[in-house]
């Protein structure tokens, strides 16, 4: 890899917009043929680099509030979203500050991170794929958007992502629960085991049925299933028939990268690196490709017959000061791949694409609702990553005609997400001790206390489906830019009854789960502060959280009147020019998405490939680099 500040004077082959998973993934591919790739990234470069890591640990343990973005630092230049911007209202209703700006009647409640990695730096790391049905959910089911492709075509990148990223899974346990991942297929590396947290749930859950009061009485036979992961276990070594499988290792980190220690900070941070983030595949971009960070792209330069010509983008070296300069890059090809609400961004501010009317539209994420209890003995919360195995039944069949699917995903890090646990629980045992209203706890009761009650803590965390809606939007207005000038994202968010319902049968599925665990239910959706989500339907009270999985806004389709990009995410509008990420994806189903993204990732990679060998020849590659082009410089150090 060639990292520099100024491309100028050099065409490429390529443009790609965005250095998180999805660009560095495109970048690796059509490095790997030889194109010369020139990757503009908006954030800094920094946790590439030791210092950069320990400074961002420093950031993370010195936060009050451990969110997702807690360990990065903020960017004035590229400023990120961040969890901590909404605030509930007491009697309900939400105040939005910050980055986005927002005017939906429900809070989109997710957030990213512009750094070069992106919001592949702060993900859980989960790694489910998608499920047949899920592409054809218009089809079986009579809601939601279909794809133009199906699981079968997506099959072969969901191996070579999962190759891609490092992904530990059981196959045999996946097929079991009608996941599947094929009779033969192992996985690079060995499941990441079930925690004691999901041990007892499966002592006492497995076999079980369960009635869903919603989906007109249908039962659900319980299974824990443990789920496939972005993180290092032990490779697998009948992996590639026999070949085994090398984990990558960290990018600046002398010996990181390694297995899964069970630090239990996955998000926002690994601190040993042993979950996937983009910057190892960063580490392994081949000479062609040149990563310039802090270069913001403002707009996407077209000229005639819709033919894409460049970028212009904001060179800027002091995050907390920007002062920018305009610079412009021309290449045959431009791939954006900043996010789904960035790409949506971008293509709204540059005028393109949008022929469909589709940018922007059909914003998705999968609302989590949330719900908690007391195990009567010591399950050993807070070790290992966030979840380790979920309850996949509730993700099949005819019940999704009338109550969105989801995923209830067992929470390893106890009340963390839905109480604050266990920094909430030192507070209140020190204000009032077990009981509302009593005497504080100080030194051996309280730490007797504490040790009783956070040892008993267990979560499930039911993932909706969202499916698409082209009213729940992104769009910009120029009168509220950024400090760079370029125009905010303006989203407008909300729920169905179609999730709303689901939210009606999850909590009645968590008062029986937590019933058949001999657990006491705590589970409490009130509006407050930290309740920006919440809201009423049917008498019942619910408050949902954003799961980081925005999707959606540059739509994939069979049909350029009502899609953005085709099967293999190029703009119908546009020959030379694809919108890459989970923007493409037509409906979500209940997987956490980037597996999926990554697989269509690669197949984008291929068409790249063959749009530009369609062009002219790629440069030819020799052991001692590119003939006759730069040699590497230093990567990026400083603020
Ligand atoms: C808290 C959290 C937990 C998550 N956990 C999971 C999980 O367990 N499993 C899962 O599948 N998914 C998870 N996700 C979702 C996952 O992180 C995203 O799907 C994935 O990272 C998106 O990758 P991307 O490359 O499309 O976008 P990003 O990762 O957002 O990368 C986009 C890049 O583009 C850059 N950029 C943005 N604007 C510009 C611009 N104008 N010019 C130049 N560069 C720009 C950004 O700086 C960034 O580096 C989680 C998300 C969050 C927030
Ligand atoms: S549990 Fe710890 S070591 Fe494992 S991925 Fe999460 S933070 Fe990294």
């Amino acid at each position: 890899m060639i990292f520099r500040r100024h491309p100028d004077g050099h065409r490429h082959d390529v443009i790609i917009v965005g250095g998180g998973m999805a660009g560095s993934l495109v970048a690796k591919e059509l490095g790997d043929h030889g194109w010369r790739v020139l990757l503009l990234e908006a954030g800094t470069g920094t946790l590439a680099t030791w210092q950069g890591h320990l400074d961002a640990m420093d950031t993370f343990y010195g936060a009050v509030a451990k969110v997702p973005n807690a360990p990065y630092r903020p960017n004035a230049a590229a400023p990120s979203p961040d969890v901590l911007h909404l605030e509930g209202l007491p009697q309900g209703g939400y105040r939005a500050t910050g980055y986005f700006v927002q005017n939906g009647p429900l809070p989109y409640g997710s957030d990213y991170l512009r750094a070069s990695g992106g919001a592949g730096m702060h993900w859980l790391g989960l790694t489910p794929r998608m499920l047949p049905e899920d592409f054809a959910t218009r089809t079986r089911y009579g809601y939601g958007r279909d794809w133009p492709i199906g699981y079968d075509t997506l099959r072969p990148y969901y191996e070579a992502a999962e190759r891609a990223i490092g992904v530990a899974g059981d196959a045999d346990e996946q097929n079991a629960a009608d996941i599947p991942v094929g009779a033969d297929y192992v996985f690079p590396m060995e499941k990441i085991p079930r925690s004691y947290v999901d041990r007892c749930f499966a002592v006492r859950l497995d076999g079980r049925t369960v009635e869903d009061p919603v989906a007109g009485g249908t039962d659900f036979t319980l299974k824990v299933v443990t789920t496939p992961h972005g993180r290092n276990s032990t490779p697998n070594p009948s992996y590639d028939g026999g070949r085994g499988y090398r984990p990558a290792e960290s990018p600046g980190l002398p010996n990181y990268g390694e297995r899964c220690v069970g630090n239990a900070s996955c998000t926002p941070i690994c601190p040993v690196h042993a979950k996937y983030n983009p910057l190892k595949t960063q580490a392994r971009f081949g000479r062609t490709v040149t990563l310039v960070t802090r270069a913001v792209v403002s707009r996407v330069l077209s000229g005639t017959g819709g033919r894409i010509l460049g970028v212009q983008y904001q060179a800027y070296d002091d995050p907390a000061a920007p002062v920018a300069e305009t610079r412009t890059a021309e290449a045959d090809l431009v791939v954006l791949a900043a996010h789904a609400i960035e790409n949506a961004r971008l293509l709204l501010a540059s005028g393109l694409a949008n022929s469909s009317d589709q940018v922007g539209r059909n914003l998705m994420d999968h609302p989590v609702l949330l719900a908690w209890a007391l195990m009567r003995q010591q399950v050993g919360p807070f070790r290992g990553p966030g979840s380790t195995s979920a309850l996949e039944c509730f993700r099949f069949g005819a019940a999704r005609g009338e109550r969105a699917p989801f995923r209830a995903v067992i929470s390893n890090w106890g009340w963390s997400w839905a109480t604050g646990s266990p920094g909430s629980d030192v507070a209140q045992l020190l204000r009032e001790g077990p009981a509302p209203g009593g005497k504080g706890l100080f030194g051996r009761e309280l730490r007797a206390a504490l040790g009783d009650r956070i040892g008993r803590q267990i979560a499930l965390q039911f993932e909706i489906e969202q499916s698409a809606d082209p009213s729940n939007r992104v769009t910009v207005d120029p009168g509220i830019r950024d400090r760079l000038g370029d125009p905010r994202p303006v989203l407008t968010y909300d729920l169905s009854d179609h999730i709303k319902e689901s939210m009606v049968s999850a909590s009645a599925l968590a008062r029986k789960i937590f019933g058949m665990l001999g657990a006491t239910d705590h589970t409490s959706h009130k509006p407050g502060p930290f309740q920006p989500g919440y809201f009423r339907y049917r008498q019942h009270e619910f408050s949902f959280h954003g799961a980081g999985h925005g999707a959606g806004t540059h739509v994939m389709g069979s049909d350029p009147s009502s899609s953005v990009v085709d099967e293999w995410q190029r703009c119908w509008d546009h020959p030379n020019l694809y919108a890459v990420g989970c923007g493409s994806m037509p409906s979500i189903g209940t997987s956490n998405p980037s597996i999926t993204m990554a697989a269509l990732a690669l197949r984008s990679a291929e068409a790249i490939h063959r749009d530009l060998s369609a062009m002219h020849r790629p440069v030819r590659l020799s052991a001692a680099g590119v003939a006759g082009r730069e040699q590497p410089v230093a990567a990026e150090a400083g603020p």
